[in-house]
């Protein structure tokens, strides 16, 4: 059997609040490699925190997460955030792009804020989900536009890698988004309602490139609230106060 991209057992997340949150309640799920899973369930649920967890943004007050069978709830805070970085991609609601910067500029920043640092390029990530974005796996800088050009290539956007963000429709920024996910070939991409910002047609476009990578073999974990979103997707569980449930 080969090792699941996902396995959690019994994972519990606690927040210090009053009354005490418990917003995952014993979360056990496993996903296989090339697997296309939906989390859905309301405003308020458990849906961030869990996409925290599995990203490596956060760590469960209890139980067991193995990513790519590396246990991860007992590993440093350095050793996580480059296991972060070398497996997972993060696609977010909000499309982080740098508005000054071309879209192929915007891909390759994926390295180089990891390996420059990126305090000088623009101001410190304020929130979890910014930390994400610039997290893509350290690799040499050699190469660093060609790797960008393939990623765009890879999400259709061969056509735009000069454009100025703000030129491109909703569903192009997302892909674009996409592709700096892709830079680090993570085994996994975690998106928290990436189509959250799009309308229909917009949507069905990242809908399909999702479609695609699938077919190339990622295994894609999507959080949304929409049935048009989570019907796509080969397998769905709902959370519901923190409790997690295979749908049928
Ligand atoms: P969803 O993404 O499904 O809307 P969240 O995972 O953001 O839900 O939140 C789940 C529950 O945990 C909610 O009751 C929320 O108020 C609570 N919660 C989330 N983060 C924190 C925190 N840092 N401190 C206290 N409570 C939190
Ligand atoms: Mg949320």
């Amino acid at each position: 059997m080969p090792e699941p991209v996902i396995s959690l057992a019994e994972v519990s997340r606690e927040f210090d609040a009053e009354p005490p949150v418990r917003a995952l309640d014993r979360v056990t799920l496993r996903v296989d490699r090339g697997d296309y899973l939906a989390i859905i369930g309301p405003s308020g649920s458990g849906k961030s925190t869990l996409l925290n967890v599995l990203g490596l943004l956060d760590r469960p007050s209890s139980g067991s997460y193995r990513l790519d069978g590396t246990e991860t709830t007992t590993l440093r805070d350095g050793a996580r955030t480059r296991l972060r970085g070398d497996r997972i991609g993060f696609v977010f609601q909000s499309f982080h792009l740098l508005s000054h910067r071309s879209v192929v500029e915007n891909v390759m920043l994926a390295e180089t804020y990891r390996s420059r640092g990126a305090r000088r390029e623009r101001a410190k990530p304020t929130s979890s989900e910014a930390a994400a974005t610039i997290n893509a796996a350290g690799q040499a800088r050699k190469g660093r536009r060609e790797r960008a050009l393939a990623a765009l290539e890879r999400v259709g956007l061969g056509h735009r890698t000069g454009f100025a963000p703000d030129r491109l429709s909703g569903g192009e920024r997302q892909r674009t988004a996409i592709a700096r996910a892709l830079m680090g070939e993570p085994s996994l991409l975690l998106c928290d309602e990436p189509t959250g910002n799009l309308d229909s047609r917009n949507t069905e476009s990242v809908l399909g490139l999702f479609d695609e990578l699938r077919g190339q073999g990622m295994t894609l974990v999507v959080i949304t609230h929409e049935q048009e979103v989570s019907k796509r997707a080969g397998r769905r569980v709902r959370i519901t106060d923190g409790v997690l449930v295979e749908e049928e």
